[in-house]
């Protein structure tokens, strides 16, 4: 059986508070809040999910947001930019929102033929918009009051900061993707075919950035499989490589394992199965906190102890 690793399914980060998450990703980047449960290692953290209006495979940032938490700043060894897509012709229109709403984004640069536009969430993670005809063509809703025409579509792709890209590069090439040039110092590797959500991944060198761990901080990318049988594969594979890779778990939306790859990046593969609505119907997605089965029946000592979150 050969595979081919088909983009992104998530991008899981740590934010600050989770107020002023929920109102930078829903209601500054108007993307739709379709999770709120609760981080199954620490379940008095929440564990806040945003994607596009499907919850497609490829959309998804979810934030453990630690109050008191110190400020990250970016490392070797990290993804340290996110990168979203939205529809050709809505640059001027985000620009222009994210100006009014104190956002502040630097001066857009183009990028293997695309043009990116650069600026930092709330608690300081970077984060880029990129015009893009293939993953900007899918049909979703703006939320927070953006048009949907302009609304994000979803991950774009991702840039990896690295001592060196060789090890990385290796991998992904594993995974059957392709390299698709370099410049200014950053490799691109899209996977096949170059088209969806979440089709990039940009190798970076930059040894030695002395960032630490903390709010703003990119815990993990994780890679998207259809279903147990393909992420079984690339588990054997991943171990016939020699990366020590942890068992499958259960994360009630689709089911994960994690290695750490040569660069020092978590890399996590996740199912695409069973989906975001696997606990809530689709129609009200992120109204109402869900819990793991072994946690229910700690269901009022969970909701007292977490902080206070005003969705919409
Ligand atoms: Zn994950």
């Amino acid at each position: 059986m050969s595979q081919k690793i088909q983009g992104l399914h998530h991008i899981t980060a740590v934010s600050g508070p989770p107020q002023e998450n929920y109102d930078f990703y829903r209601n500054t980047l108007g993307l739709r809040f379709i999770k709120k449960t609760i981080n199954f290692d620490d379940p008095f953290t929440y564990h806040l999910y945003y994607g596009n209006h499907n919850a497609s495979p490829g959309s998804a940032i979810t934030f453990f947001p630690w109050q008191h938490v110190v400020q990250g700043k970016p490392n070797t060894g990290e993804a340290t930019v996110v990168q979203y897509t939205i529809p050709k012709g809505s640059m001027d229109f985000w620009e222009e929102r994210l100006r009014e709403l104190n956002v502040n984004p630097g001066n857009s640069y183009n990028r293997f033929g695309f043009t990116h536009l650069p600026f930092t969430d709330n608690d300081g993670m970077k984060i880029e918009l990129v015009e893009d005809e293939k993953g900007g063509s899918l049909e979703t809703k703006g939320y927070g009051g953006v048009p949907d025409k302009h609304a994000i579509r979803g991950f774009f792709g991702t840039t990896l900061s690295l001592a060196d890209t060789g090890a990385t590069a290796e991998i992904l090439k594993e995974f059957g993707w392709k390299e698709k040039g370099t410049e200014d110092g950053d490799i691109r590797y899209s996977s096949e075919p170059d088209n969806g959500l979440g089709r990039y991944v940009d190798l970076r060198k930059e040894p030695g950035l002395d960032g630490h761990f903390g709010k703003s901080s990119i815990h993990h990318i994780a890679f998207r499989v259809p279903d147990d049988d393909a992420q079984a594969y690339w588990r054997e594979t991943i171990q016939k490589m020699g990366f020590e890779i942890t068992p499958v778990k259960d994360r009630d939306y689709f089911r994960s394992i994690y290695f750490r790859e040569p660069g020092g990046v978590l890399f996590e593969i996740a199912t695409d199965i069973p989906g975001f609505d696997a606990d809530e119907p689709f129609e009200k997605l992120g109204e109402s906190l869900q819990l793991p089965a072994w946690y229910k029946k700690y269901r009022d000592e969970i909701e007292q102890r977490l902080p206070e979150l005003k969705v919409l």
